[in-house]
């Protein structure tokens, strides 16, 4: 079976960028102190506090799982309940490692369309069950794009940090595509975060070119106490830091981080329009970020995969179709020449 050179299965795919990896090829010369005590990690989190223009406290973990699971697991005690979105990814790509985490924090899921809280949503979930048998609400945590590419806008963000404080609740951010939310917003970092509310950012690294490495922004500094204990218990603090906190600087320091994205949401937007009029395929979400998800008819999606190209059946049903850093023209345009070459006949 053929196999195609690049594919658009996930953002994963993709290998490195050549800003993260020329920082980590130059953190690679001599001796410096292990587990964080290095100029690079130095480097790294201010780079991240002239970013987001606070003075936040970074931490930096392996992947989103981690990321996520010990920030949601320092917002709340093992009785409290985390409102989280029925297709979010911490409640369905995690196994179960926020509950493990937290000591046993239930993830309170609400059904929404294409992963959106509302804040409509969060006080009825937050406020119907008062009573001692029910986890108690404490933490909200919202997917910025959503996992099926959808962007909060800053005035969604602000309603439902407007909710959260009203009701007592701190509010986390599942960045993992963070910067292709701030390059589809073309807002400032800061106004889609701290500015807007959030206590806490896991901020993806990996999925905007980096090899490996997700940072966790504390801009509630009072809820880091003890996090890089909780760091190094879950295995979570590496020995030779410098080598996850150096890609930072390199993608940070000269705009790689917003370059990328920019380049992933237009190849997606580009993609979308081109196989808009292929017959009988549908968009299943509009495209405000990386993302692309598509309703076809099954022999058209067996004759893609047949044509060597790999995605997945993804939420709801669509086939899902990401866009990298490295996203390239030409094989886009051989993806949507495919899709039209295999799109059922129809008579005229
Ligand atoms: C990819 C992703 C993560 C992180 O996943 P890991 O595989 O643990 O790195 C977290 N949240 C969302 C929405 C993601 O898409």
């Amino acid at each position: 079976m053929p196999f195609q050179p690049q594919q658009f299965a996930s953002d994963n795919y993709s290998g490195v960028c050549p800003q993260a990896w020329a920082s980590m090829q130059e953190a690679n010369t001599g001796h410096v102190p292990a587990y964080g005590d290095d100029p690079w990690t130095a480097r790294a989190a201010d780079a991240f506090r002239s970013l987001f223009a606070t003075n936040c406290e970074v931490f930096f973990a392996f992947n989103g799982t981690a990321a996520n699971s010990l920030a949601l697991a320092s917002l709340g005690q093992s009785y409290h309940g985390v409102i989280c979105a029925d297709s979010s990814h911490v409640e369905t790509d995690e196994c179960g490692a926020p509950e493990f985490f937290s000591n046993g924090s239930k993830l309170l899921a609400v059904p929404t369309y294409g992963g959106k809280l509302t804040p409509e949503s969060i006080r009825h979930i937050a406020t119907a069950r008062t009573d001692i048998h029910f986890p108690k609400p404490r933490v909200v945590t919202i997917t910025q794009p959503t996992e099926t590419g959808q962007v909060y806008s800053l005035d969604e963000i602000r309603a439902i940090s407007a909710v959260c404080r009203e009701l007592g609740l701190r509010l986390h951010m599942d960045g993992a595509r963070f910067a292709n939310a701030c390059a589809s917003l073309g807002c400032s970092p800061a106004d889609m975060s701290w500015r807007a509310g959030v206590d806490v950012l896991c901020f993806g690294g990996t999925k905007n070119g980096m090899a490996v490495g997700e940072a966790i922004l504390f801009f509630n500094r009072d809820l880091a106490q003890d996090f890089d204990y909780r760091c190094k218990q879950a295995g979570q603090l590496a020995s030779k830091m410098r080598y996850l906190s150096a890609p930072w600087v390199g993608m940070l320091e000269s705009g790689a981080w917003l370059s990328n994205a920019t380049h992933g949401n237009a190849c997606a937007r580009y993609f979308a329009e081109r196989i808009a009029e292929v017959p009988d395929v549908r968009l299943a979400f509009p495209v405000q970020a990386n993302s692309v998800f598509v309703r076809m008819p099954e022999a058209l999606s067996e004759a893609l995969h047949a044509k060597g190209w790999l995605f997945y059946n993804f939420i709801g049903g669509s086939h899902r179709f990401m866009f990298a850093w490295d996203a390239d023209r030409q094989y886009i345009d051989q993806l949507v020449a495919d899709f039209h070459a295999s799109a059922p006949a129809h008579p005229a």
